[in-house]
């Protein structure tokens, strides 16, 4: 499969007087044609900022400060805002957390859609801007699209106004959408019925997608390779064949070992001892170390750099490194 998104060494900081918080420091993967790319970690891990970054959506005091974000043959960080505006909403989707504050809650859902639509195809008649709204109601698993269209966001289900967003966002037919944690706000049933949408849209409309989650089960059933990210890093990239059957880095493991029964003993699962560090308390060297249960010395004082130890298997730890 051919590269769709390659991010290299992205590196985006919040500035606030004196002091630079790196919220995304060094950040590399990419993103394959028609594949579903999980971007997994805790919260404050950087994976929102990654995904902002990618969209040019980072404001002050936030900032990108370096690296290139390559994209159907161009560097997104070069493109001035004008062309940006196109690539969103009509090359790239976005798929927000909380459908509501997403929504405008004074339009009803067909002007919400059929807006986007309109403004990304201006050569469409109203009619067939409607036809399209219909459809793409239809597409996302409403019955009954012309009563939809007339009712406002708050007349909607949780569920029912993720529907909503996923059908503005592929109503330009983009080639790569960006979830950002779409199921969080959702019961499981409504969240597995989301997943199953999601998945069948990506192969229906060969899309890619990246998928942005803290939910190792979503990631299993979903898709098909996985970044862990870590205090602003990303310190494994794998397939998800190969992070579920053995995780590389002590990270990936301690995070598989909280929520599966990875020895098959019945016994209690493990937490990963200690917390997330804040991202202006880094510690020096590797910034897991002091949760490792594998730390060295050389550990506490440099920091590993990401390394390919297999076929589309890239690690940051120096049990990897000789
Ligand atoms: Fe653990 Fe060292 Fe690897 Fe960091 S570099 S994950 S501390 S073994």
């Amino acid at each position: 499969m051919s590269v769709l998104l390659d991010v290299v060494n992205l590196n985006t900081s919040f500035f606030t007087g004196t002091s630079q918080v790196r919220a995304v420091d060094g950040v590399s993967f990419s993103v394959r044609k028609g594949e579903i790319f999980g971007l997994v970690g805790e919260s404050g891990s950087g994976k929102t900022v990654t995904s902002l970054s990618i969209l040019r959506l980072v404001h002050p005091p936030g900032k990108v400060v370096k690296g290139e974000i390559f994209f159907e043959g161009r560097d997104l960080l070069q493109c001035t805002d004008k062309e940006m505006e196109t690539v969103r909403g009509s090359r790239i989707g976005m798929i927000f957390q909380e459908p509501m504050t997403a929504l405008n809650p004074v339009f009803r859902i067909g002007e919400q859609i059929g807006e986007t639509i309109a403004i990304h195809n201006r050569d469409l008649s109203r009619q067939e801007v409607q036809e399209k709204t219909l459809m793409l109601l239809k597409q996302v698993g409403f019955e009954e699209p012309e009563k939809k269209c007339l009712q406002y966001p708050h007349q909607l289900s949780g569920g029912q106004r993720q529907r909503v967003l996923i059908a503005i966002a592929i109503s330009c037919n983009p080639s790569l959408l960006i979830a950002d944690e779409p199921t969080t706000a959702l019961d499981v049933a409504t969240e597995s019925q989301i997943i199953n949408l999601l998945e069948g849209l990506v192969a229906s409309y060969d899309m890619s997608m990246i998928f942005i989650t803290h939910n190792l089960n979503i990631m299993k059933k979903l898709g098909h390779r996985i970044g862990i990210m870590y205090a602003g890093r990303v310190l494994e990239e794998n397939s998800v064949k190969h992070f579920f059957e053995k995780p590389l880095h002590p990270y990936s493991r301690g995070l598989l070992a909280s929520v599966y029964d990875l020895a098959g003993s019945g016994e209690r699962l493990t937490a990963i001892p200690g917390s997330v560090p804040k991202l202006s308390e880094l510690p020096d060297g590797c910034k897991f170390h002091p949760r490792c249960p594998h730390v060295m010395p050389i550990c506490k004082t440099m920091e590993p750099v990401m390394k390919e130890i297999g076929k589309d298997q890239w690690v940051r730890c120096y049990l990897y490194q000789s």
